[in-house]
């Protein structure tokens, strides 16, 4: 490429021959049809090679398409197309008196890479963003487009599809009356003495609920409480009540996360962590997330203590979360309420991968899945053997994409065996 561009963590550079901008749908999907291999890049937020067409291919960024959102206020739907984000998206559906079930921890990530890779928020009633998705529509190899909606038998592979069956130009997502939330941050939640009975008294006690900590020591530094008003304000004893705004991230400014101390607000403008106008997270970091059962998560995070020296090391903080079951074939919630335990690292490649492999020694016992969209190292065999569905979306993928058209690496590893 003539120009270089890399993922928004900066830690991937996409080798692609081109990179491409179309305009408008006609030309996109004569680009698609005229490509040997093709690769769509959402907003760069995946901190591993999973967009990267390979040095053969073509990026596709959908941008610069129009950026359709309709809201249709009877239905309760809202068709989305493939390049926009959740902050336009929020903001759009917000206007009509409507709201997106959930959202993650920012805003700046686009919708169709969101979903694709299986991309979630906390809540032990929330699903992960997919679950939202009611339709489909792609542009397949050969430049036409089908559309998938819930009902379809291939449904169940078409929304967390990894990118692999084709360019999603448009999404229908299921809306609800908008709604407020007020969020409450909390400090020092003992791990000592917590059960699983007890882990999900905690992680129920709202609508969303986040633990965070460095691993410096055991137990919580921070617990973030998101309750809709709509719903019983909870009982916290567990922790105490912070004294001042707090970011995730020690030493970060607060400013950048949305508002807390349970001043109400709307929906997108508490649900995630960080607003849509400052940089999420820290900015220089890596990220590493795995989702296990629920049941086991109060045994994953005594194996997280136990190399809690070696994951502080180079740890920048670690959140737990929530995601309900899905159905999404590929979905790491796939069929199983899940517990997900993520890392945001330090930026330096080099010392964190020795630190994620044994992390994932540590809770190999589990059999959690990598989020797709961020740094792991289990061997695609493994990962493979976690996806009970892995053989229907197999034959899904042979269907819509007979030549691999849009297989890269990342996605042929999956697929093999
Ligand atoms: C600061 C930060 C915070 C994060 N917080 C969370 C969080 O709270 N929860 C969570 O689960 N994850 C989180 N993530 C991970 C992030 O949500 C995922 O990496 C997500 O995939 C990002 O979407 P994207 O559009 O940037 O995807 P990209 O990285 O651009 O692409 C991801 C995949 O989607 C495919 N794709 C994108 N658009 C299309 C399209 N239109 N058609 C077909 N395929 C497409 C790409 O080909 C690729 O395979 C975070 C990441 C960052 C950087």
């Amino acid at each position: 490429m003539t120009e270089t561009v890399t993922n928004w963590a900066g830690n991937i550079t996409y080798t692609a021959k081109e990179l491409h901008r179309p305009r408008s749908l006609d030309a996109l999907r004569t680009l698609v049809a005229d490509s040997a291999r093709v690769r769509v890049l959402g907003s760069g937020h995946s901190f591993n090679e999973i967009a990267d067409p390979g040095s053969e291919g073509v990026l596709l960024s959908l941008a610069d398409l129009p950026a359709v959102v309709d809201v249709d206020p009877a239905a309760r739907t809202v068709r989305v197309g493939g390049g926009v984000r959740y902050a336009e998206l929020a903001r759009r559906v917000h206007a009509h008196g409507l709201a997106l079930p959930n959202m993650a921890s920012l805003p700046h990530i686009s919708v169709a890479g969101s979903v694709a890779t299986g991309t979630h928020g906390s809540g032990v009633g929330n699903g992960p963003l997919a679950s939202a998705v009611r339709e489909v529509e792609l542009v397949t190899a050969d430049g036409s487009t089908v559309t998938i909606g819930r009902g379809d038998a291939r449904f169940g592979g078409a929304v967390t599809a990894l990118g692999a069956l084709g360019v999603v130009t448009a999404l229908t997502l299921d809306l609800e009356p908008a709604f407020e939330v007020e969020q409450y941050v909390f400090t020092e939640l003992p791990l000592t003495g917590l059960d699983p009975a007890a882990f999900d008294t905690v992680m129920s006690a709202a609508y969303s609920v986040s633990l965070f900590t460095d691993w410096r020591a055991p137990g919580f530094r921070q617990v973030w409480v998101k309750r809709r008003t709509d719903q019983p304000l909870p009982e916290f004893p567990w922790a105490s009540p912070a004294t001042g705004k707090m970011h995730p991230v020690p030493g970060m400014p607060a400013v950048n996360c949305t508002e807390q101390s349970g001043v109400p607000g709307p929906w997108h403008e508490r649900l995630p962590h960080f607003r849509a106008e400052f940089t999420p997270s820290s900015g220089a970091e890596l990220q590493s997330e795995y989702l296990l059962p629920r049941e086991d998560a109060v045994d994953a995070l005594r194996a997280v203590d136990g190399v809690r020296e070696t994951v502080a090391s180079v740890l920048q903080t670690c959140e737990v979360r929530t995601v309900a079951a899905d159905e999404q074939w590929l979905s790491p919630s796939h069929g199983r309420d899940s517990v997900a335990l993520h890392f945001t690292w330090v930026e330096d490649t080099e010392a964190v991968l020795p630190v994620v492999r044994r992390l994932e020694e540590a809770l190999e016992p589990f059999g959690g899945r990598p989020h797709w969209g961020k740094v792991f190292t289990v061997p695609a065999a493994r990962v493979r053997e976690r996806y009970p569905r892995l053989d229907d979306f197999r034959q899904l993928a042979k269907e819509l994409d007979p030549r691999g058209k849009f297989v890269n690496a990342f996605v042929r590893d999956l697929l093999a065996g």
